[in-house]
């Protein structure tokens, strides 16, 4: 299970008890409420959640790497994420060392090149996908890395459209010939 703290994060959605308290201060302050007083609100749930993030040591790492700041993640007008952005987000897809914990893989390595298959191995190592990546990079201007990509995201529709891109087409394939390669061992396992 993703964490609900990396889900909220994903999401761009501040955690339910932050949106309640939140609330209650717009129910308290006994006067008019005005979008100004809304958005002053907002600001000051996301700065609360922010530190919660920040505090965070537990399972949602890989996407608080991804996704330190959630501010400018939480408010970006072209942030959408389907299935296959969220599987790279979230660290919980078509990666070896996730599909093994959850029993549907025999070992930890990626079908491809043998090395430790985990979403930064996928995305950003595997020669697999090297002409994809060497494309991806040149369309860029930059080499992309955890530490970068969502920020080159957020820089403009374009960035966000050419990344999305770039991952979900790398995750169908994988996903598909995935699936293949687990058929196959189950196969090989049943004819023993
Ligand atoms: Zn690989």
């Amino acid at each position: 299970m993703v964490s609900a703290e990396a889900l909220c994060a994903i999401a761009g959605i501040p955690p339910i008890d932050l949106l309640v308290q939140e609330r209650g201060r717009i129910d308290e302050a006994n006067v008019e409420v005005t979008t100004a007083l809304k958005k002053r609100e907002r600001l000051r749930t996301i700065e609360e959640w922010q530190l919660r993030w920040d505090r965070n040591n537990d399972k949602a790492q890989w996407t608080k790497r991804l996704i330190p700041h959630l501010g400018a993640w939480t408010e970006c007008r072209q942030r959408r994420t389907g299935y296959f952005l969220t599987q790279f987000l979230s660290g919980h897809g078509s990666f070896r060392v996730y599909t093994n914990r959850i029993g549907k893989a025999n070992d930890n390595l990626c079908i491809y090149c043998k090395n430790v298959d985990i979403a930064e191995h996928t995305i950003f190592e595997c020669l697999k996908w090297a002409s994809n990546r060497h494309r991806f990079e040149m369309d860029a201007g930059r080499y992309l890395t955890p530490d970068n990509i969502v920020q080159y995201m957020l820089g403009s529709t374009a960035n966000y459209e050419l990344t999305a891109n770039y991952i979900s087409t790398i995750m169908k394939k994988k996903e598909t010939e995935e699936r293949e390669s687990q058929a196959e061992e189950k196969r090989r396992q049943d004819q023993r």
